[in-house]
């Protein structure tokens, strides 16, 4: 173990990394090529507990520290990685395989939610004080929880690293991130532009496997809440844990979104918002369009329109001009091609991809139609290059697929019908839903989930109040 005099926990800083893992070490790769970019500490259980000894250190003073204090250090590192935007893009890239634009987008989208979180710092409050017994004054107030743990995936490891900390620390919590085995390049970078701003303890990382180092940050019995973004399985694994020490639990699990597109759509927009976001960072995207299902009357033309346009999409690695990049892994292509073969198996059609490319962890971007509502391409989050299309004959046969499955993170209604926008708005069990549109989101609104996609809330002031534990204190007059 490494421990900086910040009180981070981490590997050496970048460039100053041997190229060879050693015994204690993990190689990260470049997903567009296989070849190891970097060298990273594989930790275990007795580094998160002196994380999480650091974390505990420092919570005292940090909860108590003003909310204009914190909010000016969240400034403050809005404006370090401003600085740093275009390193921390090419190493978010290079990382994760994405283009290099997809990067930056992420980094500003950063930004924007640490400035968002830095402003709401200062808002934080209970309600407002009232006499509900004769003779007594009650008030609430919000009060930071403690040291949270934070689980992140691979898929954006910057963003859903300021998603974690900037809400849990602008409450007052101290942190200790363990970001995803595959990309925590991003992370201890950023850890490292905190460390002149943030007090030593507040921010800490620990690196390596979910089954060890995860595991023991959602069993250390000194963190009092663990926050996961990840999959079903790890949310499951984690509440197992989690309960043993009695932690809070806040989870942001897998989706699978479905498109509703009615005869009386804007197919243009349709089919180029689909390209966008079916395939955006390769499918590896919480709320990728990835379910279409279209009424009778535009499933013929919507196909038409749609399959030549995704089989032009370009795909390349960072420093190419591509419109999608690999996946994360030898591991994860093979984990999509098995769905892909499957669905085959099961009698569906592949219209378009479908195919390994490489070298690296490419799949070309796929269409799949023909599938039943219950096969296991509609029911699971693929996670990759893949889009199925399912035929409905009505609106409440659509709405009956939609709605046909355990995962409900975010959906989207093409219609130019207000009332059938409104009405399915209302009916779909989805935590976001987009009317002709789709993955557009504001840090001024929650993301969160129904059903398998978990609880608790990323983003808006509701992340705050989610970091935070309510006390009802009673003055007898
Ligand atoms: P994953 O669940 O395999 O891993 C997520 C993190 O959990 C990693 O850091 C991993 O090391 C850790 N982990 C794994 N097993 C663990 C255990 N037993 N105990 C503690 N930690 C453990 O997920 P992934 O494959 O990295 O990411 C993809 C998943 O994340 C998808 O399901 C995707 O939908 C979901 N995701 C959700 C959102 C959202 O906002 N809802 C956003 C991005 C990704």
């Amino acid at each position: 173990m490494q421990r900086q005099a910040t009180g981070i926990t981490a590997a050496p800083a970048a460039g100053q990394r041997p190229r060879t893992p050693g015994p204690d070490q993990r190689a990260i790769l470049d997903p567009a090529t296989g070849e190891t970019i970097d060298v990273v500490a594989e930790q275990d259980a007795g580094d998160v507990d002196a994380a999480v000894h650091f974390a505990t250190a420092a919570f005292p003073e940090w909860s108590v520290t003003t909310p204009r204090r914190r909010s000016e250090m969240l400034h403050e590192l809005a404006d370090r990685i401003t600085a740093n935007a275009d390193r921390l893009a090419a190493a978010e890239s290079r990382n994760v395989g994405k283009p290099l634009d997809m990067a930056r987008d992420e980094v500003a989208q950063a930004i924007d939610a640490l400035r968002f979180f830095a402003g709401a710092a200062r808002c934080v409050a209970g309600e407002p004080t009232g006499e509900y017994v004769e003779g007594y004054t009650s008030s609430l107030r919000r009060e930071p929880i403690g040291v949270v743990g934070s689980i992140t995936p691979w898929n954006y490891p910057f963003l859903m690293a300021v998603w974690k900390l900037a809400p849990a620390l602008a409450a007052g919590n101290t942190c200790v991130i363990k970001p995803a085995e595959e990309t925590p390049l991003t992370t201890l970078m950023l850890a490292e532009i905190a460390a002149t701003t943030f007090p030593v303890g507040t921010i800490n990382v620990v690196t390596g496997a979910g089954a060890t180092v995860g595991a023991a940050l959602a069993m250390n019995p000194r963190v009092a809440m663990i926050s996961l973004t990840g999959s079903y399985a790890t949310g499951q694994a984690i509440s197992h844990a989690a309960a043993e020490t009695g932690k809070r639990v806040h989870l942001e699990l897998g989706g699978n979104a479905p498109v509703l597109v009615f005869d009386d759509a804007d197919l243009s927009a349709a089919v180029q918002t689909i390209r966008t976001a079916g395939y955006w960072n390769a499918g590896q995207e919480c709320a990728a369009a990835c379910r279409v299902i279209a009424t009778d009357g535009i499933y013929d033309e919507l196909l038409r329109e749609l399959t030549p346009v995704v089989e032009s999409m370009r795909i390349g690695g960072p420093t190419d001009a591509a419109d999608m990049g690999p996946l994360i892994s030898e591991k994860q292509r093979s984990r999509v091609l098995g769905f892909i073969d499957r669905a085959r198996s099961a009698g569906a059609r592949v219209l378009c991809g479908g195919r390994p490319r490489n070298p690296g962890y490419f799949v070309e971007p796929t269409i799949i139609v023909d599938v039943a509502q219950d096969s296991e391409i509609v029911q699971s989050e693929v996670f990759g290059p893949v889009v199925t299309v399912q035929r409905a004959a009505d609106e409440n046969e659509a709405m009956r697929l939609a709605n046909g499955v355990a995962q409900g993170l975010s959906a989207s209604v093409w219609t130019r019908d207000l009332q059938r926008a409104t009405r399915c708005s209302r009916a779909l069990k989805f935590g976001t839903v987009w009317i002709n549109d789709h993955l557009v989101l504001a840090s001024e609104m929650p993301w969160s989930g129904f059903g398998h996609s978990g609880h608790g809330h990323d983003q808006s002031v509701m992340a705050i109040e989610d970091y935070t534990q309510v006390k009802h204190v009673m003055v007898r007059a």
